[in-house]
């Protein structure tokens, strides 16, 4: 069996197409969304994220401002301007560009943005939300691996899905999300002995690790989906998923390859979650 590929770049594109529409309607009602990308200090792989962001803005259409704070920054200063942020009629969404230097304080920086403005999901109030079944953000990989999967039309319900990885940001909300669509879920991590047992009894396995080719062909069972969230930069520079993607590839009935997969959902996610605060912050515009 050689897998389908689940193609990130062209489910990301289709997704943008539809976002465009419905940034069309709201202009029609005077509504532009806005998102507002809060960057501190000069990690150059940050900075390139919140490029990024910015190009994926000006290709739909949205208003985005980035915010450039030193290093240095007050965590005063930095949540004075998130107070000034959610007060803004223009920005609908709010993101802080993670990591945050070692002196401020990540959930007192998270925990100041509003939450109809948690377009990243990562607000104590939305995950929570996430947990109990009620509306609201989600954060934007795990809500991309979702979106992938309604796209290829791999029902989630009832199977039997392993999640590798338990951060906050993907692990810990994917299993979240495929336990709300009904699939029995466990979750590995770094202490779970015996992974390839555990894998192996997955309809759909999700890699979330951050360690290149960590799940062999000894982890997939044949006919599985195998997800890769993965991306690992290799000594050439190149990237690589924690999935051995060639080796997998013989045995899985589906896999996301690296790059081009996951990694193209996460800001089509993102713009999506600006669009969706932008229609609820005016729902008396729109009349709904
Ligand atoms: P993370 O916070 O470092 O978490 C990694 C998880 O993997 C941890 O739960 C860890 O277990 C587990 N792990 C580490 N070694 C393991 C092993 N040998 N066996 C089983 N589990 C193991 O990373 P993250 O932020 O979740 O990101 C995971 C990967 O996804 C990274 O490669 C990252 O770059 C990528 N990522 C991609 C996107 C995208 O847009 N595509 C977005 C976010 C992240 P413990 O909890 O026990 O330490």
């Amino acid at each position: 069996m050689t897998a389908t590929i689940m193609d990130g770049k062209l489910i990301a594109k289709q997704l943008k197409e539809r976002l465009k529409g419905e940034i069309q309607s709201l202009a029609a009602l005077g509504i532009k969304p806005g998102l507002a990308v809060v960057l501190v200090g000069e990690d150059p792989a940050s900075h390139v994220y919140v490029r990024n962001k910015e190009k994926a803005c000006a290709e739909l259409g949205l208003h985005s401002e980035v915010h450039k704070l030193p290093d240095n920054v007050e965590q005063d200063k930095l949540i004075d301007l998130i107070r000034l942020l959610n007060a803004s009629e223009e920005i609908h969404g709010i993101l802080v560009q993670k990591p945050l230097p070692s002196h401020i304080d990540d959930k007192a920086v998270i925990g100041a943005i509003s939450v109809d403005k948690d377009v990243d999901g990562f607000h104590p109030v939305s995950v929570g939300n996430l947990l109990i079944g009620d509306e609201g953000f989600v954060p934007c990989t795990p809500a991309g691996v979702m979106e992938m999967l309604s796209v290829m039309n791999i029902d989630v319900a009832g199977k039997r899905a392993v999640v590798i990885g338990r951060s906050n940001i993907v692990g810990k909300p994917m299993a979240a999300l495929l336990i709300r669509a009904h699939a029995t879920v466990t979750v590995c991590h770094s202490r779970t002995p015996n992974l390839a047992e555990v894998t192996r009894e997955a309809d759909i396995v999700i890699a979330a690790i951050g360690k290149t080719k960590l799940v062999g062909a000894e982890h997939v069972r044949p006919g599985a989906v195998v997800i890769d969230v993965g991306v690992n930069r290799l000594p050439d520079g190149t990237l690589a998923g924690d999935v051995d993607f060639d080796a997998v590839k013989e045995i899985a009935s589906a896999i996301t390859p690296v790059p081009g997969g996951v990694g193209r959902m996460t800001i089509a996610m993102l713009m999506k979650n600006t669009v969706e605060a932008a229609k609820n912050l005016s729902a008396a515009r729109i009349g709904g």
